[in-house]
């Protein structure tokens, strides 16, 4: 009769004595469900994740290639590779899907090498060269005065500054700034993306990291997401034990800085 005496669980005057093994097969079944809940939950937003990672460089592609099949567009090598590259990046972010969840939750494994930052940032730049240029933009990268090699995930950093710079992109008016550059001192790298756009609010900024998480929704809603980039963001930064921070004025524009270090801190 294990029906009616888990459902006693809840009201402990149903439970005969010497029923303790059953009460302890019903708490691990608790736990249990907690888990699966929990790993449903995880799923769900995997999938709301993956989605938003796809549309903004999957956007810049699609219009790209619009552009050339109307020929408005130079169908160069340069502008070929550049797209072949992202549709690349996409396909093995597709394939690394469960990571996605994984960052938040801090599990997985970053793919760590050896890497020039300065040629992942600038090829960066280069990628949303054209969504700049689409808006009139004075999108700007400075080259840093030292090397700054660093042992990361290159994917990551990649994803990292991506959202970074779609967002200042997305949110600074036609005609407007982005800056972005790095510097490297002896144990970090500091990548910085500046813009003169929107802005964020001072009772804002505290929040713009969490999960679904959109600053005045209806004035953004064109041409914002669904406000979880920043939080993945955050986790992958973690992740490699760096940091992230925003500064920003409502109507002046955000600077943000990420910093990250040379070497990771392994665990003992
Ligand atoms: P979204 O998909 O809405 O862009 P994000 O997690 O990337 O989600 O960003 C969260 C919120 O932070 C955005 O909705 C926007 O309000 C704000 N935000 C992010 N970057 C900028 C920026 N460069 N300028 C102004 N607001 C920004």
């Amino acid at each position: 009769q294990v029906q009616p005496i888990l459902k006693g669980d809840r009201d402990k005057r149903l439970i005969p004595e010497g029923t303790s093994e059953l009460r302890e097969l019903y708490r691990t079944i608790n736990v249990l469900m907690e888990d699966v809940n929990q790993q449903e939950i995880w799923r769900k937003r995997m999938l709301v994740d993956l989605t938003h990672e796809l549309r903004t460089p999957l956007t810049s592609v699609l219009s790209r290639l619009e552009a050339i099949l109307d020929g408005v567009y130079p169908k160069t090598e340069e502008h070929l590779q550049s797209m072949y590259d992202e549709i690349d990046r996409l396909s093995r972010l597709v394939d690394n899907m469960e990571k996605l969840s994984e960052a938040e939750t801090a599990r997985f494994k970053l793919n760590i090498q050896r890497v020039q930052m300065t040629k992942i940032v600038k090829g960066i730049h280069d990628a949303y060269l054209f969504l700049a240029k689409e808006k009139n933009m004075k999108f700007l990268f400075h080259h840093p005065n030292t090397p700054c090699i660093a042992e990361v995930d290159p994917d990551r950093i990649i994803q990292i500054l991506s959202n970074i710079i779609s967002n200042a992109i997305k949110y600074t008016p036609d005609g407007g700034t982005v800056e972005v550059g790095l510097s490297s001192n002896e144990s970090e790298t500091l990548i910085y993306c500046s813009d003169n756009g929107i802005g964020i609010s001072e009772e804002d900024l505290p929040h713009i990291f969490k999960r679904f998480f959109r600053a005045d929704p209806s004035r953004s809603r064109d041409i914002g997401g669904l406000g979880v980039g920043l939080s993945i963001v955050k986790a992958l930064v973690e992740a490699h034990g760096g940091t992230i921070e925003v500064k920003s004025q409502v109507g002046r524009g955000s600077t943000f800085l990420v910093r990250i270090p040379h070497v990771i801190q392994r665990m003992p």
